[in-house]
């Protein structure tokens, strides 16, 4: 794979960083992944927005060029030949050259990126609905900024995997927050779409965004608030959406079945309506 370090495209096994890096050191770093579909970006200025918004939340002083970023994005998905899979971006606050807590502000960000080719909108996982495990929100109370802090998130999916499940939803004072890496959703058995609202205790997901705009242009009921364990429970569908997996239906959650146990008609019409939508503005 070519990969790409502040500006260059090189071999992986070529491509180095410092190990005072502050990303390594202190995860003092924020990342963005974007889907790609016919070789294209799918909602790659929402990913930019966010990664401004993730940069200036940790006080950054760099301010990301991304008319250039989207030429490395272009770059790097014509050199390793992508035509359906992800880009991962990650800016990291640099090196300081030693390991200090305090943030020296002359720090030149680091800017990694790679690409990973992956089929995404074939999934087993879509089609069969994931088996979803709950566990407390235990993250610092940011969850807001996409940090490279995935500590936890991982912890979670090997969990859930070692329980036979797919993923973890995240629960905190009783109402769900958002699942290890997508957004959660329930809906009503009369056929409302519910989502937590945007606050410091989720990310504010980009495929969250495009899906609920889907979703009123169906003419959708989507209510945006709290919603429990057991409302999940007893909710006629519930499903995820993330950059990487898009709409993903759950089956399962805590042992008992949503609905039929398998992935519902809302959430497979908003996934078709997604690809649909996003294919056409892809860039
Ligand atoms: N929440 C969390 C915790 C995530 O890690 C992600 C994906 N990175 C999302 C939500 C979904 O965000 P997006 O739709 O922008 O991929």
């Amino acid at each position: 794979r070519t990969v790409y370090v502040n500006g260059e495209f090189l071999p992986e096994t070529e491509a180095k960083i410092s190990i005072f890096d502050r990303s390594f050191l202190f995860a003092d770093g924020v990342y963005e992944v974007t889907s790609v579909l016919d070789g294209k970006l799918i909602d790659f200025m929402g990913h930019m927005k966010r990664l401004e918004r993730s940069l200036s939340e940790l006080k950054f002083a760099f301010k990301p060029d991304i008319d250039q970023l989207l030429e490395a994005h272009r770059e790097l998905v014509k050199r390793n030949d992508i035509t359906e899979g992800l880009i991962y971006l990650q800016v990291s606050r640099g090196s300081a050259g030693d390991r200090d807590f305090a943030i020296n502000p002359e720090t030149t960000p680091t800017i990694v990126m790679f690409t990973q080719s992956k089929s995404l909108i074939k999934s087993a996982l879509a089609e069969r609905g994931q088996k979803i495990v709950t566990f407390p929100d235990i993250r610092w109370r940011r969850s807001d900024i996409k940090t490279v802090q995935l500590l936890y998130a991982s912890l979670l999916k090997t969990e859930a995997a070692s329980k036979g499940a797919d993923d973890a939803w995240m629960v905190l004072d009783g109402f769900v927050t958002e699942g290890s890496s997508n957004n959660a959703y329930i809906v009503t058995q009369d056929g409302t779409i519910v989502t937590r609202e945007l606050s410091t205790d989720i990310l504010h997901g980009i495929t969250r965004a495009s899906v609920l705009k889907c979703a009123e242009e169906l003419q959708l009921k989507v209510e945006e608030r709290h919603f429990t364990i057991e409302e999940a429970q007893n909710a006629k569908e519930a499903f995820s959406t993330s950059a990487s997996a898009f709409v993903c239906p759950v089956a399962e959650i805590d042992g008992k079945k949503i609905g039929d146990g398998v992935p519902g008609p809302i959430a497979k019409r908003l996934r078709e309506i997604y690809i649909e939508a996003n294919r056409a503005t892809a860039l």
